[in-house]
């Protein structure tokens, strides 16, 4: 019999390595994987650009109306990549200053009706993986398994840093720290679904889990969900 597929929910802090894990298990479980932060940091990028301002409703509902949200696989790489109008924006995200805007954007009630209608969608063909900061508690409260992370507030520091280098020599360690402290704070409070672990969610610490660890971890949790109930 082909085993059931769940929905996996990934909720936590930013940057303790939600995404890289809901990747590795997608792919091995052979389902799909969705970033919803990808989402608001593709809502922000568009009213970056437009000049839309984060105070003005109106402006922020008509700007809405004008975004479609999409992802694609990349065929290099296999990762799943977000289109914003078509225009694949998986780079353009990354930058400092969409990081720098996001957390205010995501916590506007009309930005994540729209964010959250479409990742429900997504998640009536199960098989999936999401990851973010309310999957657990409001997108999909139901999740067969929810796993909160967190990570040790140093390593997630050097790790984003490590990675942000890349793209950008110019970053320094204390810019990243005081975004990242900047973006918990903004997600723990808001008043929109802010970020709280599922009363139901297993709490993950990787600081001192190596990739492969972690995943073997919840592989087995999910292996123990699969099984067939014993009467
Ligand atoms: O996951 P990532 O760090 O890329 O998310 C960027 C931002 O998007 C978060 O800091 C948060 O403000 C917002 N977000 C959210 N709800 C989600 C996913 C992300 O509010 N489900």
């Amino acid at each position: 019999m082909a085993k059931q597929k769940i929905i996996i929910a990934i909720d936590g802090y930013s940057a303790c390595g939600k995404s890289t894990l809901a990747k590795a298990l997608a792919k091995k479980l052979n389902y799909h994987f969705i970033d919803s932060g990808a989402m608001y940091r593709a809502i922000t990028l568009y009213f970056l650009r437009e000049g839309v301002s984060l105070g003005d409703e109106q402006a922020i509902g008509q700007a809405l109306d004008h975004v479609k949200l999409s992802f694609e696989n990349n065929q290099r790489t296999g990762d799943s990549e977000i289109l914003l109008n078509g225009e694949n924006v998986a780079r353009a995200i990354r930058d400092m200053l969409v990081a720098e805007k996001v957390s205010e954007v995501a916590a506007i009630k009309a930005v994540r009706q729209a964010a959250v209608a479409q990742q429900q969608l997504m998640g009536k063909r199960r098989g999936i993986v999401m990851d973010g900061r309310d999957i657990g508690t409001v997108v999909f409260p139901d999740a067969e398994l929810k796993i909160f992370m967190t990570a040790d507030p140093a390593i997630r520091v050097k790790r984003r840093f490590e990675e942000q280098y890349e793209k950008d020599p110019a970053i320094t360690i204390e810019e990243i720290k005081a975004n990242l402290e900047l973006r918990d704070y903004i997600d723990s409070n808001r008043e929109e679904s802010p970020l709280r672990k599922a009363k139901d969610a297993i709490v993950l610490d990787n600081s001192s889990l190596t990739r492969a660890e972690q995943l073997d971890k919840v592989l087995a949790w999910v292996k123990e969900l699969q099984q067939p109930a014993t009467a």
